[in-house]
């Protein structure tokens, strides 16, 4: 078996794994997900959890008051401290999205000029 080689996006130039420039375009290749791709799809997961705490501490509680008769305090009465599940759900959204932006583009490569 030979080693490993990898094709650049732009201009086909054959490169061995964990190169940092391709030697054909001189572009920059990019192994994995980037920083800023983590980021943004942490970011976006983190406001999804957080709309679904939300949606666990307020929408829930009225829901099943609307639906069961049950008198559940919206944020299960914990007033100001909401803010913390809801932050939890957020927390594991940002990371959650993060990893997957990694696992997305674990093992690819891409040249950036
Ligand atoms: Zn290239």
């Amino acid at each position: 078996m030979s080693a490993e080689t990898y094709t650049c996006g732009h201009c086909h130039f054959e490169f061995n794994k964990g190169v940092t420039a391709c030697q054909g375009c001189l572009g920059t290749v990019i192994w994995g997900a980037t920083q800023q791709e983590m980021h943004q799809a942490g970011q976006f997961m983190a406001i999804v959890g957080a709309v679904l705490g939300a949606l666990l501490m307020f929408g829930l509680p009225e829901l099943l008051n609307k639906y069961l008769g049950t008198s559940i305090t919206l944020g299960y009465g914990l007033g100001f401290g909401t803010i913390i599940p809801i932050g939890i759900m957020g927390l594991i959204g940002y990371f959650w999205g993060s990893n997957n932006a990694a696992k997305e583009h674990r093992g690819k490569c891409r040249t950036f000029r």
